[in-house]
C-alpha cells in the first residue's frame, strides 16, 4: 500500500513523495484521507517562521475514514466510518503524559527515528492508532471532521479563562482562530469585536455586531 505525501524539503521547498505504509500493526487503523486543514503551524515551517526537521510531511486537522482495521481495534471502528484524527503519539505513562500535557510527551519526542517528521495529514492515506481517531457524526459534511482540532484549540483556551456570563471578550485578530473564538464565546459571553473584525468583511458575519471604531 503506498500513500502520496506533501514533503517539505526545506523552507520554501516542497515536493509529492510516494512511499510505501508498512503492514498495519495491532490497534492501527488505516485511513483514507479526505481533507486536512492547513493551519499557520505549517506554513510557519514552509516560511522559516518556526523549525521543525526537514523532510517534514505536515497536515494535523486530518479527516478521514476507516479503510482497513489492524488486529484488536474495537468494534466501535467500522470499516468506511468517518473520523477526525488526531495524530499525535502518546505512551500514556511519562510525566507529561499522565499530568494531561499528551503534546509534549517524551516518547513521542523520543521517536525521531522515522524517515520524516510530522503528522502527515497532507497524504492520500495515512496510519494512526485507534486512540488517536474519533469517530464522527456520518450525517455531517466529512471537512467538518477537519475542524476538531482548531474548535479543540479554541474551546480549551476558553475553559483555562475564568469567565461567567456577561464577561466582554476582546478577540484580537479575526483570522479563522479569532473567528472561531467568537463562535465557541458567543452563546454565554458578550462579545466585544476587534477593530479588524469590525472594519473587515468579517464584520458582516452573521449575528456578530459590527461596531463603530474610528
Ligand atoms: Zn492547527
Ligand atoms: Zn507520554
Amino acid at each position: 500500500m503506498k500513500a502520496t505525501q506533501i514533503q517539505f524539503n526545506g523552507v520554501g521547498q516542497m515536493e509529492y513523495v510516494e512511499r510505501e505504509l508498512p503492514p498495519l500493526k495491532e490497534n492501527q487503523l488505516l485511513i483514507k484521507v479526505e481533507t486536512c486543514g492547513l493551519c499557520t503551524w505549517e506554513r510557519y515551517i514552509y516560511e522559516g517562521l518556526e523549525s521543525m526537521p526537514f523532510p517534514f510531511v505536515g497536515g494535523h486537522e486530518i479527516a478521514g475514514r476507516v479503510a482497513e482495521k489492524g488486529k484488536g481495534v474495537s468494534a466501535n471502528f467500522k470499516e468506511g466510518m468517518p473520523v477526525a484524527v488526531a495524530k499525535w503519539l502518546r505512551c500514556n505513562e511519562c510525566e507529561p503524559c499522565r499530568r494531561g500535557y499528551d503534546n509534549f510527551c517524551e516518547a513521542n519526542f523520543a521517536a525521531s527515528n522515522r524517515e520524516y517528521s510530522g503528522p502527515a495529514g497532507f497524504a492520500d492515506y495515512l496510519i494512526c492508532n485507534s486512540y488517536e481517531a474519533y469517530p464522527f457524526n456520518p450525517d455531517a459534511p466529512i471537512h467538518f471532521a477537519s475542524l476538531a482540532e482548531p474548535v479543540a484549540c479554541a474551546t480549551r483556551a476558553l475553559n483555562r479563562m475564568v469567565l461567567v456570563p456577561g464577561d466582554t471578550v476582546v478577540v484580537m485578530g479575526a483570522g479563522f482562530m479569532g473567528i472561531l473564538f467568537m463562535s465557541a464565546s458567543r452563546s454565554t459571553l458578550r462579545l466585544t469585536l476587534s477593530r479588524e473584525a469590525s472594519s473587515s468583511s468579517f464584520g458582516s458575519l452573521k449575528g456578530f455586531p459590527s461596531l463603530p471604531f474610528s
